[in-house]
């Protein structure tokens, strides 16, 4: 095909096109109106907030609040393509405080749609604005109250393409739905309420963060699991609503970041999450946690997505660092260990139950008599001799330097949990998760002398493996681990930490299994070497041994695996007591 060589193939767009061009960067589904009309509200200064919808929103939205409003003049412009009232020169956004500030909204919403807005500010009277496909129908005095209420009805009827992607109705309302949570989730202040197709869904009245956190997910969240710690920096603060480590979920959805009171999607932080509850956290279970960031607003750039839905951080690595010394040091009240364990150890619910079940049934214990003291003592001889006395032995706990406890060792369970009184508590230990978070310490406490291997190990990788490798060569350096590459998709090791010697095949294991960030390398790879090298499920200990493993548990800071499970399981001589009647 020849191009004719003429001047004039460039052409303006005229305003009809262009606007609904533009009009599809911002708006795609009806939550996106609903997003952008929600935003408009809290800028407003509302203190309630109503969202209607029809038929998913594809039918009606409406927006009403009682905010500032808009006067007669505002509202001759308010659907026009840049007009906003949040900025006025490039460097406000440097101090924005607003939800919106690029004045696209609602010039998209009246390109795509019909839109009526009757809007009234403090001593003036209420005025209708109506616009279709972004025409000014009408503006005229109208009946209302102070706020305003905005009307979107047709919505996609001037550009039918866009409207063949819409989805079901009730997809649709489910994420308006989502949207208005997220948009009332860091505005606890403001009361919110949903309604779909006029039936009232969510109800969300002013409260602290915490309970708006409890009545957006009411199923999700059970009030005494839920926790608030917070920490200020010279830029920005931090503040959590946090699960504690019983409250563990399947999916990544209830970790959720908002920045400057926007929801965004920084995987790096939601990394920052994870790791932050990794010790307590068994692998494949994710945290509750939702993570509010207040940051000067000349820190961070919110302006390279219509939308917004992406941003950019000036100091996102030290707000990483920050996010994790925040998790870790709330979650420090959750370590367990041996004194603790004697400090604050309250008996599970169902005991109490039970406790009462025989109150109630006023149980009296009498003791059984047709067997003669002597024999009692005999039998009692009998179950001592076989258990080894001879290990009785003892062990500082953590905090306590000067007590010393008693540790008699009773034999192994299951072949897996080994059983010792201490004092006056009985404790099943799981032998495999206690030596694995034993030698997993030893690991982290160490520093990483190198060591050349005599002879390097050599090993493959597949492609996207090979990729990953070459991309991650100087986190693994940094632990102490040299590979070379020799070929295509072939490398070798050639020198470890010392402390990983005899451990060369674990670690090309564990390179080759590698997939995503190295971000938590030298937490995953230390957890992988100590769990693999530690004693197994099934593994039958000497009693030297087992009485040094139950002492050096004894000792453990957090009696956690690596991978978030707790090592031991206690009863208390008193409880044993309740359970047969005595106390
Ligand atoms: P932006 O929010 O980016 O300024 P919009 O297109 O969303 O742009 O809105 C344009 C202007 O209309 C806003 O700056 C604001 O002054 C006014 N406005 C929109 N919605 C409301 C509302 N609910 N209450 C008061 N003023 C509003
Ligand atoms: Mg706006």
């Amino acid at each position: 095909m020849s191009i004719k060589k003429t001047s004039g193939r460039i052409r303006i767009l005229p305003d009809s096109v262009s606007l609904r061009i533009a009009a599809g960067e911002v708006i795609d589904r009806p939550f996106s109106i609903v997003r952008e009309l929600l935003d408009n509200s809290i800028d407003a200064g509302a203190s309630k907030i109503d969202l209607h919808i029809k038929g998913g929103g594809t039918e009606h939205i409406r927006v009403v609040d009682n905010g500032i409003g808009m006067s007669l003049e505002d509202m001759e412009i308010c659907y026009l393509p840049y007009s906003t009232s949040k900025i006025n020169r490039m460097e406000d956004l440097d101090s924005l405080k607003t939800m919106g500030f690029r004045g696209e909204a609602l010039s998209s919403i009246a390109a795509c749609s019909k839109l009526e807005v009757i809007s009234k500010i403090e001593n003036n009277s209420p005025n209708k604005l109506i616009v279709h496909s972004s025409s000014l129908i009408s503006l005229n005095r109208a009946a209302g109250s102070e706020g305003t209420v905005i009307d979107i009805s047709d919505l996609f009827y001037s550009i039918p393409a866009r409207k063949k992607f819409l989805k079901k109705p009730s997809a649709e309302a489910t994420a308006c739905k989502k949207t208005l949570i997220e948009k009332a989730l860091p505005f606890p202040n403001i009361s919110f309420r949903f309604y779909s197709d006029n039936k009232l869904k969510i109800f969300l009245p002013a409260a602290t963060l915490k309970e708006r956190l409890l009545s957006a997910y009411p199923d999700v969240f059970n009030t005494q699991l839920i926790h608030e710690a917070h920490s200020e920096h010279k830029e920005y603060k931090l503040r959590i609503i946090a699960g504690d480590p019983a409250l563990k979920r399947n999916d990544r959805r209830y970790i959720q970041i908002f920045l400057n009171n926007r929801r965004i999607n920084e995987f790096a932080l939601i990394q920052a999450v994870e790791y932050g509850y990794s010790d307590f956290m068994p692998g494949g279970n994710y945290p509750v946690l939702f993570l509010f960031i207040d940051i000067n607003p000349a820190l961070i750039d919110f302006n390279i997505h219509p939308a917004k839905k992406e941003v950019r951080f000036l100091n996102l690595p030290e707000i990483h660092h920050s996010v994790v010394d925040l998790i870790k040091s709330f979650l420090s009240s959750f370590e367990y260990n041996y004194k603790k364990s004697i400090d604050e150890y309250t008996p599970s619910v169902g005991f109490s139950e039970f406790n009462n079940m025989f109150r109630e049934q006023n149980h009296s214990y009498k003791p059984y008599k047709t067997q003669t003291d002597n024999s009692r003592n005999s039998i009692i001889e009998k179950i001592q001799n076989s258990v080894t006395t001879k290990d009785i032995t003892n062990f500082k706990n953590v905090k306590e330097e000067t007590i010393e406890h008693q540790i008699i060792y009773m034999g192994q369970l299951f072949k897996l949990f080994l059983l010792a009184s201490i004092d006056t508590n009985f404790y099943f230990i799981d032998q495999h998760a206690a030596h694995e978070k034993i030698l997993y310490n030893e690991l982290r406490s160490k520093k990483h002398n190198q060591q050349d291997l005599l002879i390097p190990f050599l090993f493959e990788l597949d492609r996207s493996k090979d990729e990953l490798l070459n991309l991650n060569l100087k986190e693994y350096e940094n632990i102490g681990i040299s590979v070379e590459k020799l070929g295509d998709y072939k490398w070798q090791l050639s020198s470890i930490p010392e402390l990983c010697a005899g451990k060369e095949d674990i670690i090309v294991k564990f390179i080759q299994s590698q997939s995503g960030s190295a971000s938590n390398l030298e937490t995953d790879l230390y957890a992988d070497i100590a769990c693999k090298s530690a004693i197994k499920d099934g593994d039958i200990l000497d009693n030297i041994t087992a009485v040094n493993l139950i002492q050096q548990t004894m000792e453990l800071k957090n009696a956690r695996c690596p991978h978030g499970r707790p090592v031991w399981f206690q009863v208390s001589r008193e409880e044993l007591f309740h359970f047969v009647g005595r106390l």
